[in-house]
């Protein structure tokens, strides 16, 4: 009997293209006047610094500015850009200029399969942090207290069975008691090779059917009914 449902974010509870299409033209956006309105932050010096000795010399703003969108753009996964990143989505978040895309039919099924007594947990490479800041500030408004805890890859990687292993004994549940949701092939052959039951999400503008696939797979939460597994 399932009592409780993980959750995966991009792909399943959200659109994929959010991160690419918003969160990255954003924080390239906002670059300069963060960092200009920010400058006598602890926190924003710091992160300066550490930009000044990943490139081995002093750097003007307008410098730093360049090299931070060129890192941007090649998606380069440095410490003092992920890190500044997140300061100015929180801003953009918090100030209501950015709001988390849910779909409608996800937010409306977790919301029932909540007040059915269905505990619900994220599972998401972002940050548990970014998590919840993602959450709390949605299309729907504030939906954090739907969930009752959230994982991210420092409990291991999402194609790993030991991840869900880990997060089942977290939970405190068998795995066969947890329904885990994700957009990702591997990622559900993982759950499901840990004792998970799992339902492949396949969103039309995120992911394809994959023919002979050996777990469920469906285009909405509305067809998923937690009772039949
Ligand atoms: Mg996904």
């Amino acid at each position: 009997m399932i009592k409780a449902i993980l959750i995966d974010i991009e792909g399943t509870t959200s659109p994929i293209s959010f991160v690419k299409e918003v969160l990255f033209p954003y924080s390239k956006q906002k670059l300069q006047t963060y960092l200009k309105e920010n400058l006598d932050k602890k926190h924003v010096q710091t992160i300066i610094q550490s930009i000044k000795e990943e490139i081995g010399r002093d750097l003007s703003i307008a410098e730093i500015v360049n090299i931070l969108k060129d890192w941007i753009d090649k998606d380069q996964k440095i410490t003092p850009l992920k890190e500044l990143q997140g300061l100015i989505w929180e801003e953009g978040f918090k100030t209501g200029t950015l709001k988390a895309p849910i779909y409608k039919d996800a937010y409306e099924k977790m919301k029932e399969w909540k007040q059915k007594g269905y505990k619900l947990y994220i599972y998401s490479s972002g940050s548990t942090k970014a998590q919840k800041l993602f959450f709390s500030h949605t299309e729907y408004g504030d939906i954090l207290s739907l969930f009752d805890g959230h994982f991210d890859t420092k409990i291991g990687n999402k194609k790993d069975p030991n991840s869900y292993k880990k997060i089942s004994k977290e939970i405190g549940l068998k795995p066969e008691e947890i329904l885990f949701l994700s957009d990702n092939p591997q990622e559900i052959e993982a759950s499901a090779k840990a004792g998970m039951k799992a339902i492949r999400i396949v969103r039309k503008n995120d992911a394809t059917w994959l023919e002979d696939f050996a777990y469920p797979q469906t285009n909405s939460f509305k067809h998923i009914n937690p009772q039949n597994y």
